[in-house]
Parts: structure tokens; C-alpha cells; sequence
């Protein structure tokens, strides 16, 4: 009796569409070319697919990791980004902005590239050359504007020189990703067509100013990410004193979204597949070329 009221109420639902299918998801930042996957890439882009995280965007640090970021974003159906990340300014030579030039004018048809990244400005970690990123960062602007595809930008207490490289060589917007500024850097950043991507950091309760940022904003500027390796969330991060204790640092991986996501969708007091849906959309106008191979 009580398997046929249950099903009967299963069908209901189902025939009034309030069943919901399990929201799929967009991580718009996984560096799924690091060497902390070579071991297992493939299991772990399959394991983020069981969870319902349906695409990655791949944005390659440097020029060597090139051809590796699009050949993983190939072979899962995914999509990649080509740039020279403000922390391989160091090694990057100085020919290498006319390589990844040459890469992205020979790639420009293909439908899996959706954006020059990540670049961007890193005044946070010490001995970084400020000149030699900022000109790797405007000459990578060019090259969007150039070609008129969005950016991927690495902020990290450089807000201000981003905005100014970004008024005078604009781009077709864009993600701020890893966002971590004030509201009124936030609104800055969305006045000039950006999307600010969130994550894992989301996930510490101690994070108070960017759990208040992640409220108070619209939700249209909006998108998620891991940052995976990197960024790891705290149910996966170990203290110095767990690491000198031989516990390993947790490795993120994408499939940890829709946990991350779960946070955001407590902090917003919405609905977890509403949040989907919505970052979904955001992702999109951010990154227009996603249309090709995300939906
Ligand atoms: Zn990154």
C-alpha cells in the first residue's frame, strides 16, 4: 500500500515537472592540465561527471602547457583557455607572447577555445616583476581584443592595474576569477562585462567579507569554479600541523562543484538546481563560445 501511494505521488511529481533532475554544473576555472593530475586525469574528469559537473573550462598558465590544455578539453568535451599566467611571467621568454599570438590566431576556429587566460596581475606574491606582468598583461589584452574573445583574469590584490589595462584596451568582458575584492572593485569589474567566479574559499566560515560579497551581489554576476588542484575547500585542507603530521594537503578536484555550490546556495537561502541554472546562464554570457560545446 505504501510502495503505491509513493509511487503514485512519484508520478505526480514527475508529470508536473517537480521532480528535478540533478543540476549539472560549469566549472569555469580547473587547471585539469596540472601535474598533480597526470597521474589520474582521466578518473578524475570522470569522477567530476558523475557528479554532475558537465564542463570544465581549461585556462593553460604558460605556453608549454598549450597543447595539453586543448587536447584534455578535446578528449572529455570540454573547453580551454591559452595564456601566460601572471606567476610564469618569471620564465615565460620573451618570445612566448608571439607563440601563444601564433597558437591563438591558428585556433581561433575552434570551437572548443573560448577565452585568453588565464592572465592577469599578481601584486600578493613577493619578487614578481611589477613591469614585466604588467606588460605581459596588456599585450595579452591585445590579443583578445585582437581576436575578440573574453579573458580569464588572475586578481590578486592588483584590482586597480586591472581596471586600468581594462579601460584602455578593452575586451569583450570576461571572469575575474577566484574574486576576493570589495563590492565596489565587484562592481567595477561587472560595469566592464565581467563575471566574478567564486569557489572553494566560499566554503570557510571564517570568511566572512567574501561570504558577505558572495550574498550581496546580483546573482547575475555570478559563476563557480574550483581553481582544482588548487584552492582546496576546507573539507579538504590540512593545517601546517596535520601536513607535519604526515597527513597530505588535500587535492581539489572538480568534483567538488556542487558541494562548494551547496555552500553558496545556503549563503543565497536559494534552491540548489535554481543556482545551477543560473550560473549556467552567467557562464555563458561570459564566456559566449561555451554555447558550442556546453549545452
Ligand atoms: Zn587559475
Amino acid at each position: 500500500m505504501e510502495a503505491v501511494r509513493e509511487n503514485s505521488v512519484t508520478q505526480a511529481a514527475r508529470s508536473c515537472g517537480m521532480m528535478a533532475a540533478m543540476p549539472t554544473w560549469i566549472d569555469t576555472h580547473c587547471h585539469l592540465d596540472a601535474p598533480e593530475f597526470a597521474p589520474d586525469v582521466d578518473a578524475v574528469r570522470a569522477q567530476a561527471r558523475a557528479a554532475g559537473v558537465q564542463h570544465l573550462v581549461i585556462p593553460a598558465v604558460q605556453v608549454a602547457h598549450a597543447a595539453a590544455a586543448r587536447s584534455l578539453a578535446h578528449r572529455h568535451g570540454d573547453s580551454y583557455a591559452l595564456g601566460i599566467h601572471p606567476l610564469y611571467t618569471p620564465q615565460a621568454a620573451d618570445d612566448d607572447l608571439e607563440r601563444l599570438a601564433e597558437l591563438l590566431e591558428q585556433q581561433r576556429g575552434d570551437p572548443h577555445l573560448v577565452a585568453v587566460g588565464e592572465i592577469g596581475l599578481d601584486f600578493f606574491v613577493p619578487g614578481l616583476d611589477a613591469e614585466r606582468q604588467t606588460r605581459f598583461y596588456r599585450a595579452q589584452l591585445q590579443l583578445a581584443r585582437r581576436l575578440d574573445l573574453p579573458v580569464i583574469l588572475h586578481v590578486r590584490r592588483s584590482a586597480d592595474a586591472l581596471f586600468k589595462g581594462l579601460r584602455e584596451l578593452p575586451v569583450p568582458g570576461g571572469i575575474a576569477h577566484a574574486f576576493n575584492g570589495s563590492l565596489q572593485q565587484a562592481r567595477a569589474f561587472m560595469a566592464l562585462g565581467f563575471k566574478l567566479g567564486f569557489g572553494g574559499a566560499l566554503s570557510y566560515e571564517r570568511a566572512l567579507q567574501l561570504r558577505r560579497l558572495a550574498t550581496a551581489l546580483p546573482i547575475e554576476a555570478l559563476v563557480l569554479e574550483t581553481d582544482a588542484p588548487d584552492m582546496p575547500p576546507h573539507w579538504l585542507y590540512r593545517t601546517a600541523a596535520e601536513r607535519a603530521a604526515g597527513q597530505p594537503q588535500g587535492r581539489n578536484t572538480p568534483a567538488e562543484l556542487p558541494r562548494i555550490a551547496q555552500v553558496l546556495a545556503d549563503l543565497r537561502g536559494m534552491p540548489l538546481q535554481a543556482l545551477a541554472q543560473q550560473t549556467r546562464a552567467n557562464a555563458l554570457q561570459a564566456l559566449p563560445r561555451l554555447r558550442a560545446s556546453a549545452e
